[in-house]
């Protein structure tokens, strides 16, 4: 493993986070594959096929901060270092939902997965990240968490992902004296089960900023990016 950079991408199992996965270990790195459900990460890792040598399938519940706790003592113990964390598990809750009518639970529920699970996943590998080459954290967010945007339902998932761009911010500021970069991106509308069949973009377009933003040079740290070009919060 000396001298490649590992990744750790949540919900590495489908969608875009199966097209990081991909598009990493083809750009050649070693990639974590993060899977709530073993058996599901199974199938990707058998989708990917002659790429496999390059993927360890880890059990990994952003939901379950014991869970986090114990993949990050899992890492710390067979790798002893993580280059980048690709945050992408996310859930969408319901659509049609507005702030007004939305139940607290439900909001609750979403907020768990795509608001704490990043923030206990960063701060619970951030000691394994200062000791990475090059370090990154990177949010797979969503234009409709931008604060010109929040109307038209989706209030639980806007709000969470409004929250993780804050939350970006705020880590990337903290952070700059350890040299850990930490941007938000957004896939665009992409075609998996969140997107649906009539979405506008493939998994590969949607994954690739992701992708680019792992090592690219010229990404500054704290802002928010799609299509590898910097976009309002
Ligand atoms: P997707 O096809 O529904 O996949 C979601 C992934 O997240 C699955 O691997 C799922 O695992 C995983 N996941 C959900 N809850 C989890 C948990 N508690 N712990 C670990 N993994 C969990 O969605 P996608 O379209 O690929 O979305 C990926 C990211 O892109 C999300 O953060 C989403 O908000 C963002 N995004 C998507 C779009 C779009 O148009 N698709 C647009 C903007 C932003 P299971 O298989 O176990 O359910």
């Amino acid at each position: 493993m000396r001298g490649r950079r590992i990744a750790l991408v949540t919900g590495g199992n489908r969608g875009i986070g199966l097209g990081i996965v991909e598009g990493l270990v083809n750009n050649g790195y070693f990639v974590i594959l993060g899977s709530r459900n073993i058996e599901a990460g199974k199938l990707a890792v058998e989708y990917l096929d002659d790429l496999n040598a390059s993927i360890d399938l880890m059990q990994l519940d952003v939901s379950d901060p014991e869970n986090i706790y114990k993949a990050s003592k899992y890492v710390a113990k067979t790798y002893g270092k993580l280059d980048v964390l690709i945050n992408n598990a996310g859930i969408i809750g319901n659509r049609k939902k507005s702030l007004k009518e939305g139940d607290i639970e439900e909001i609750e529920d979403v907020m768990r997965v795509n608001y704490y699970g990043p923030m206990i996943m960063s701060k619970s590998f951030l000691q394994l990240l200062q000791r990475g080459d090059d370090p990154r954290i990177i949010n797979v967010s969503s234009g409709m968490g931008a604060l010109s945007d929040l109307f038209g339902g989706y209030a639980a998932y806007r709000l969470s992902k409004a929250g993780l761009n804050a939350q970006t911010i705020l880590l990337s500021n903290d952070l700059r004296g350890d040299k850990i970069k930490v941007f938000a991106m957004c896939p665009g509308w992409v075609r998996t089960e969140m997107g649906g069949a009539e979405a506008n973009r493939s998994i590969q377009q949607g994954a690739d900023t992701a992708i680019w933003l792992s090592d690219a040079k010229d990404a500054e740290s704290g802002l928010f990016y799609r299509d590898r070009t910097r976009i309002n919060w």
